[in-house]
């Protein structure tokens, strides 16, 4: 498989995401790979499909459930979880948790993590790979994923998940979880029609609403976190990198905008370090551990809270 390169490897990794040579593209990583990004192109074109599939109260609420939902399995397994290790839990829950995150369409776990740690190991200097400050804001929101150079998953860099083979499974065949939602979609619209046919619903609305429309503006929420989260808002923390807190993006994603508090302290489970930062993934993840699903948070230290400015 190493000999598969250029558009060949890229048409294959639309399946089979760790198919041919590990280093294809790393020569130029800024240079976007239009072949591979066939698949995220036609997700964007998908919300068109409102269009002739109309709308209706259940498909919108679908929507914008399962935006809560994914955002949540996003903010809490894939980033804290995932990339930095904030809480503990089983093996099972580990997997429900990458499968959860998968629903995203944000790739596997091991990939989303293996990116995250590199962010903030280099954070806006030069080997972060979607820096708005070294590479300007449209590259570091969404440009970065289009590089061919970056579709692969780094492994030495998530070792501790690695060793999984239901995570390695789940993050090389990364497209088979969202066609299972977008198929589910589309039966659940199509069940509803049968049930009760004067609701409107159709299988193509609720394909179009809860998968494309929900997944693209959940994709680009999370997305602010490098862009926007990098350039408005206020800095409590020096960190050396221009990470800031803002209210806005807190509340689209859940509480990732404290993203300067978060810099300042990646492994606590809680990203609003003051009573008044409305942190709801937080919230999330004390219910789950009051049911007992995860287990040991980590809290941020006592003298952080008081560290920087109000
Ligand atoms: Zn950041
Ligand atoms: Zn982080």
């Amino acid at each position: 498989m190493s000999a598969l390169s250029g558009a060949g490897a890229a048409v294959v990794r639309w399946f089979d995401s760790w198919a041919g040579d590990p280093a294809d593209g790393a020569a130029d990583p800024f240079r976007p790979d239009l072949v591979r990004v066939v698949p995220f192109a036609l997700l964007h074109l998908g919300c068109l499909l409102v269009i002739p599939a109309g709308w209706s109260l259940p498909a919108i609420a679908v929507a914008a459930g399962l935006y809560l939902v994914r955002m949540f399995a996003i903010t809490a397994f894939y980033h804290r979880y995932f990339s930095h290790r904030a809480f503990e839990v089983s093996r099972p829950m580990r997997l429900l948790m990458a499968l959860a995150g998968a629903t995203a369409v944000q790739r596997g776990a091991l990939w989303w993590a293996a990116h995250h740690r590199r962010h903030h190991r280099h954070a806006d200097r030069e080997g972060d790979l979607h820096s708005p400050r070294l590479h300007g804001f449209w590259w570091a929101h969404a440009g970065w994923i289009t590089s061919r150079a970056h579709f692969r998953t780094d492994v030495s860099l998530v070792p501790d998940l690695a060793k999984y083979p239901e995570l390695r499974f789940l993050d090389r065949f990364d497209t088979l979880v969202p066609l299972l939602l977008a198929a589910g979609l589309f039966g659940l619209g199509e069940a509803w029609a049968a049930l009760d046919p004067a609701s409107g619903v159709t299988g193509l609305q609720m394909l179009a609403w809860g998968f494309f429309v929900s997944t693209v503006v959940l994709f680009h929420a999370t997305c602010t976190i490098n862009s926007l989260a990098h350039r408005l808002g206020r800095r409590r923390f020096a960190t050396a990198d221009d990470s800031r807190n803002s209210w806005i993006l807190a509340l689209l994603t859940l509480g990732e905008g404290w993203h300067n508090n978060h810099h300042r302290y990646p492994g606590a489970a809680a990203q609003g370090f003051r009573w008044w930062e409305l942190d709801l993934t937080l919230l999330g993840l004390r219910a789950l551990e009051a049911v007992g699903l995860v287990r040991d948070l980590r809290p941020v230290p006592e003298a952080l809270r008081r560290e920087g400015a109000a």
